[in-house]
Formats: structure tokens, sequence, C-alpha cells
């Protein structure tokens, strides 16, 4: 059978798809070729915001239209939700969304057990998942819902993973799961162990991000591992969500805004270059006039490169809606995201200019813009030079000049 996979959402949902295609692959089916008509569409949804729904629709949508004969599966966050509002005989939110009577829904996600995945598609990243689900359920989020019980697989099983991935050429693994600091859970190992291992692998020449990772969970010791590993990207990625800590409570996160600045300020002081990436929800429930002035100030003085910037939209049976709170006008989330987008430019012009002239390693990818190429450094700067096929996938030495 020819086999199409459209992914939506997260690097996670990537690694899956990936996993998928190539499970598929070893019973003997093809992938589609672009442009190809596929017998059977897996579309591979996510659910985190109202958005994030649309375009799923929108995705189904596109999928039906060029591939009329197709037999189309759902599966993913989105999917997961909407079985389980079939299974206790509630409407689907999507009742008049016809095309989606014809359309299977996979059996949720396994909920329970961990299901291994790393994303082969591009040659020079691969994407790992080692963890999977959430314990922590925020008032806001679904994903708990969709993803089960925070859980992983044995630090060996990931080290054998990464060592494949690596053998088969990545040069880059960026380590990917719904809540990931909570590592070690099911196994009792920690995530700092983890790095250790992943720090000594045989491939010479190899780097790791580590994707978003909880402030409360980024201890000092990890940072400090980061800073002396030899292999470890200078780059963090910690959702921050609000600088209110009177809407921290509300959303029920378990940190304070001053141990968020802590995190930041001990990265800071022990790698000065490091990239910080920080998840910024604006127009949550109970985010006053005042609240969002304070996070405003607080988010403005803090030493980070960017933001990513999310508004907030209602989700179905998530606590938020069971509170009675100032609810924020959609007109006023839009003006609230346009402002943190715009510190977000600052911030990351600010931190480019801080590293001009600075060396760094930039690791280049097959991409071809024109006559140019692109590749990051390991602090996360983009760096563009001439193209040339015998530097994809390998790791230069350069000046940084943007
Ligand atoms: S930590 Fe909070 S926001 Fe993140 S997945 Fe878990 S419940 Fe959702």
């Amino acid at each position: 059978m020819k086999i199409k996979i459209v992914t939506l959402g997260c690097k996670l949902n990537f690694a899956e798809s990936s996993a998928l295609m190539q499970r598929l692959a070893d019973e003997g089916h093809t992938k589609a070729k672009q442009g190809e008509e596929a017998d059977i569409v897996i579309v591979n949804t996510c659910t985190v915001t109202d958005t994030a729904d649309h375009k799923d629709r929108q995705a189904i949508h596109r999928v039906r239209r060029e591939n009329p004969n197709a037999q189309i599966i759902l599966t993913g966050c989105y999917a997961a939700l909407l079985q389980q509002k079939k299974d206790k005989g509630e409407p689907l939110p999507i009742a008049d969304d016809h095309i989606l009577e014809e359309i299977n829904i996979l059996k949720p996600k396994d909920l329970v057990h961990f299901v291994n995945a790393y994303s082969r598609d591009d040659r020079t990243r691969c994407f790992l998942k080692v963890q999977d689900g959430c314990n922590y359920f925020c008032t806001y989020c679904t994903i708990p819902f969709a993803r089960g019980r925070s859980r992983n697989p044995y630090i060996k099983d990931i080290v054998a993973q990464a060592e494949q991935a690596l053998s088969n050429g990545a040069k880059e693994i960026i380590l990917t799961g719904v809540n990931i600091g909570d590592f070690g859970r099911s196994t009792n190992e920690t995530f700092l162990d983890l790095l250790k291992e992943l720090d000594r692998l045989s491939a010479p020449n190899y780097r790791i991000r580590i994707s978003s990772c909880e402030p409360n969970l980024l201890s000092d010791d990890i940072i400090d591992f980061v800073a002396n590993s030899h292999h470890f990207a200078p780059h963090f990625h910690i959702p921050l969500q609000s600088g209110s800590n009177e809407v921290l409570k509300i959303m029920h996160r378990r940190y304070t805004r001053e141990l968020f600045q802590e995190r930041v300020e001990h990265i800071k002081r022990v790698i000065p270059n490091a990239f910080i990436g920080v998840d910024c929800m604006v127009g949550v429930r109970g985010e006053t006039d005042e609240y969002f002035a304070d996070y405003v100030e607080f988010i403005s003085n803090l030493p980070v490169s960017q933001l990513h910037v999310f508004t907030y939209s209602e989700r179905a049976n998530t606590r938020m809606l069971e509170m009675d709170l100032y609810v924020v006008p959609q007109k006023e989330r839009e003006r609230r995201s346009k402002i943190l987008h715009k510190i977000s430019e600052d911030k990351l012009a600010q931190f480019y200019a801080q590293n001009k002239g600075s060396q760094a390693t930039v690791l280049w990818e097959s991409k071809k813009t024109g006559n140019q190429m692109s590749g990051f450094t390991e602090n996360y700067i983009k760096i563009y030079g001439p193209y040339c096929k015998e530097k994809i996938n390998t790791f230069e030495h350069v000046t940084i000049n943007v």
C-alpha cells in the first residue's frame, strides 16, 4: 500500500510519525511520493490550542481533496480526545464536519506504555523521544488527557537508539518529550543520569540539544553539567508561561517567577553565550491588565534570547474553565501577543548582536536557498554561507558575523 503521513504539532509528533513510517515500511508498505495519491493517509494531529484543532481540520479536508479514494486515519492528541468523547457518547465538537464521519480514529495512543520513536527524515538532525505524558495537569492544558501519565524507557534503550541514529549519519540529536525533566519517574533513574550517558556515545563528533524543560526540574546540577559537557549545546528552552506569580498560581505551575529568574541567571553565569528560548502564554483567564503589565516588566528585564508566544484559547474539560475568573477579550489577547512578539524580536536581535564576532561551530544543513545554505551554531544562531554540497551535515568553525 502507498502510505502518506501528515504531521501537525510538536517535535514529538514528528518523531512518532517517522517511527510509524519506518514500521510500515518494514512491513512492506511504501511512502507515497510528493503529489502522488496514497491508499492510506495518516494524519498525526495536535490539540495544544484552538488554532491547532483548526489546523487539524484544515489538513483533513486537504488530505481528502488530494486523495479522494484513500482511507484516512487520524491519530495523535486531537484524535485521542475525539476518541475519548466518542467512547463517552458525547457529541464531537465538530459534528457538523461531515468529513469526520467517514474517517477512522486510530485507537488513542498507548497512554500507559512507552512507545519508542526517533525521526530519521532529516539527515542532519534527529528528534529522539525520551519521555511521554505528563502528571502536572496545569489548569489550561489538555495534553495529560491526550497523552496519559509521565513515563520513559530505560537509559540503556535510549543510548542504543542514539548510537543507531548517529551511525545512520545524524550529527545532532534533540531530546524530546512532553515533560522531559520528569524523566526517570518510571525507571528510577534521573534526567541527569541520562545526560551523562548521552555525553559519552561512541561517535566522535555530535551534539545534543535538550528541548523544553520545566524550570522547577532544570536544576543547577543539570545546568552545570551542560556547561562542562563535551556534546551538549549551550541552548535551553524553558516554559515560563506567565511572569506574574498570581497567574502562575491560577495556572497551577510549580514555580514562582523568582525561581525562573534564578535559573536564567545561573545559566548566564556559567554559560554566558547560552541561547535561552522561553514559552510565554498570553490572555489566560485571570490575567488582568495589572498582572499583564507585571509580566511584561518581568520578561523585559530577563536576559533571555527569544520568546515563543502562545495565545490562550479555552480548552474543553480543563480546570481553568471551572474557575470564576476575569476573561480576557479576544482582541486584548491579540494585543498582548503582539507586545510579547515585539519584545521577542528585540531580544533576539540583541542576542545576535552580543555574539557578533565570536567563534562558533555551525552544522550545515541540506536546504538550498538560491545559492546559499544555512545551519545553526551550538548556541542556535542561524548562519548562512555559499552553497557547497560537500559541507552538508558537517561541522565548521566560523566567526559569527550576522
Ligand atoms: S507541564 Fe503543564 S503545560 Fe506542560 S504538558 Fe504538562 S500539564 Fe501541559
